[in-house]
């Protein structure tokens, strides 16, 4: 099986909300902490959102320039993933993708339209076609979000259309979101897996109490696997969480099954992504 490659999802982009959230970091300099401890611990990709300085989520380019400048400054050599999605409505269509003028590694690339919560997340397929484009143009590889399997599906159109930048497909099955996304269960797990190419590499993303047996499920299956407080606050019932806690559990549940742990350098080859 291949080196297991752990991405932590640092921060997301629900609101501050000291009472509700008090464990979630909503400030620039607390991302970058936490991000840092979360790497330190053995997380290989960083899945970012930017703040403002209040913790308004935003895709401004110049909020997301500060965290990759204060990661990579503290000699991180992860992969860093930044989020090209709506920072919970506020960006629309192309806004979203202004982060890619950074030329990240990586990005989110969202296979499609959602209701995601009261929200609707919205991709049709023009833009889909462009945000392509926009990955290719900044050399940025795309991190396929498939909330659904007819996500997969356009993620397969995409790629038989020619418009995805080269490198092997990379998906991330974000299972369980409420809406309309498939629920997060291994036979969703499997039915989506199903529909790739067996070159593609997959992780799961769930949020919530389903964060920790699908993580496992995913360790044993093969896949990646995704963790951190933009999917779940909780380490268990009652008791916060930091990123670094949940990576750390990760880790030691790849070595009680004896998945190696991939390298920042094992990660960049597995996925794709230029050094
Ligand atoms: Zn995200």
């Amino acid at each position: 099986m291949q080196p297991l490659i752990i991405q932590c999802a640092v921060t997301g982009s629900a609101d501050p909300d000291p009472e509700r959230r008090p464990n979630l970091p909503t400030t620039p300099g607390r991302i970058i902490e936490e991000s840092l401890e979360a790497w330190r611990a053995g997380a290989t990709v960083l899945h970012l959102h930017a703040r403002e300085a209040d913790g308004t989520p935003t895709q401004r380019r110049e909020a997301f320039e500060p965290l990759v400048d204060g990661i990579r400054a503290a000699g991180c050599d992860a992969i860093l993933n930044l989020s090209c999605g709506t920072a919970a409505g506020r960006a629309e269509r192309d806004e979203r993708l202004a982060p890619l003028a950074l030329r990240p590694e990586m990005a989110s690339f969202d296979c499609g339209t959602i209701n995601f919560g009261e929200r609707i997340f919205e991709g049709d397929l023009p833009f889909l076609r462009r945000m392509a484009a926009a990955f290719g143009e900044h050399g940025v590889a795309p991190e396929l979000e498939c909330f659904d399997t007819g996500h997969v599906g356009l993620a397969l159109q995409l790629r038989e259309e020619g418009v995805l930048p080269p490198g092997p497909l990379v998906v991330q099955l974000v299972l369980g979101i409420p809406g309309t996304g498939v629920p997060a269960t291994i036979a969703q797990v499997e039915h989506m897996r199903a529909l790739l190419p067996p070159e593609a590499s997959w992780s799961v993303a769930a949020p919530g109490a389903a964060q920790l047996p699908m993580t496992a499920y995913s360790i044993l299956a093969g896949g990646h696997v995704r963790t951190g407080l933009e999917d779940n606050l909780h380490y268990r019932r009652g008791e916060r969480a930091t990123n670094a806690r949940l990576v750390e559990r990760v880790v030691r549940l790849a070595a009680e099954l004896e998945r190696p742990v991939a390298t920042p350098q094992e990660a960049r080859e597995l996925l794709g992504v230029r050094a």
